[in-house]
């Protein structure tokens, strides 16, 4: 069986939220209190998640897993979680999506586990931005937990950045300069409407026509030789390389024909797409005792119904009900 929908695209990446709990308030992801997070008993539990992970990889086709949230470095069970998913794929491609905070302490214990590798999600180098952005005052946490990846070999080391309008917008060509510096991947991503306060407009946003112009004002990008295929980013190498740049351009360029991705959610429900509408839960098949070809028939199900296309530049878009932290960015 594979995860494939209507229009013939299959799934092989899976995107896993182990907790919609963070640890910083970014802004354009959720408000200051915080939101109300999903009650412990609706969470998977560990084993929970290792046995949908396994129904993805042994009977599904999965091939990359993605650990994400909420923050994935403040769920307990993590690096057992981890040691486990490898143990059910050991050529699976697996990796975490972090701010980093406390992934001083946990670099090393990850990548013994078998983690591959981690993007860090950073958008300034400066101290005042990033407690504007961020709400915590935590950068030098955060510049701590990416050394000690790059440390551990959690490589290639990718750092994934938002721009805002007046808040970093005119910090690109730094934060880019800072990145290669330090032999990090730096990747820059379109806002996007998956705030819980429901703010982003379209208009407002830093478009990745705006991020080329300011980058060409201090360095000369050249798109790189390597194939696109799924993956998200557009790939530019730095002044002729090796380094480079990426932009992703979910807004203005999107990708949606060649998505290869699936979601689950830390409560259990299957998201075909970060925008979908449907979500379809897995975690009470899976306490009403269904086995795990009946849980994997209901994955198949869920992904015929994914839409061509996200749509956020359609009139009759309308934002998803789970805001990104719930879903697993
Ligand atoms: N806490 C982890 C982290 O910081 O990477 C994982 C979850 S976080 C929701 C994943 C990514 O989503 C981060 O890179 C964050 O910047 C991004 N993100 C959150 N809200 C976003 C939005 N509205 N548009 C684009 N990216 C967003």
């Amino acid at each position: 069986m594979l995860l494939q929908d209507r229009y013939g695209r299959v799934a092989t990446d899976l995107r896993v939220s182990l907790t919609d709990r963070c640890n910083l308030r970014c802004s354009y992801c959720m408000p200051a209190e915080g939101l109300d997070w999903l009650p412990g008993d609706e969470v998977l539990t560990d084993d929970e998640v290792v046995r949908l992970v396994d129904i993805g990889v042994r009977l599904l086709g999965i091939r990359e897993v993605r650990f994400t949230g909420g923050e994935p470095l403040v769920r307990r069970g993590l690096v057992d979680i981890v040691r486990r998913t490898r143990e059910a794929g050991p050529d699976l491609e697996l990796s975490l999506t972090t701010n980093a905070l406390g992934l001083a302490r946990t670099a090393t214990a990850l990548r013994d586990a078998g983690l591959d590798r981690v993007n860090v999600s950073l958008d300034t180098v400066r101290r005042d931005t990033f407690e504007t952005i961020t709400r915590r005052d935590r950068l030098h946490d955060v510049l701590g937990g990416l050394a000690a990846a790059h440390d551990a070999g959690l490589t290639p080391v990718k750092v994934n950045a938002v721009l805002l309008r007046g808040v970093n917008d005119d910090q690109a060509p730094e934060l880019l300069r800072w990145a290669v510096g330090e032999g990090y991947q730096l990747r820059f991503i379109e806002q996007m409407p998956l705030d819980a306060q429901h703010d982003w407009s379209r208009a407002e946003m830093v478009t990745a026509e705006e991020i080329f112009e300011r980058l060409g004002e201090a360095f000369d990008l050249t798109p790189a030789a390597e194939p696109r295929g799924s993956a998200p980013a557009e790939l530019f190498l730095v002044d002729g390389g090796p380094a480079t740049v990426g932009v992703i351009a979910s807004v203005t360029r999107p990708f949606c024909g060649d998505c290869d991705r699936v979601r689950l959610t830390a409560d259990g429900q299957v998201r075909n797409c970060l925008f979908a509408r449907e979500e379809s839960d897995l975690r009470t098949s899976l306490r009403n005792g269904a086995s795990d070809e009946e849980i994997a028939e209901r994955w198949v199900i869920a992904m015929r119904g994914k839409r061509a296309g996200h749509g956020i530049d359609d009139p009759s878009f309308l934002q998803p009900d789970r805001p990104m932290s719930a879903i697993g960015g």
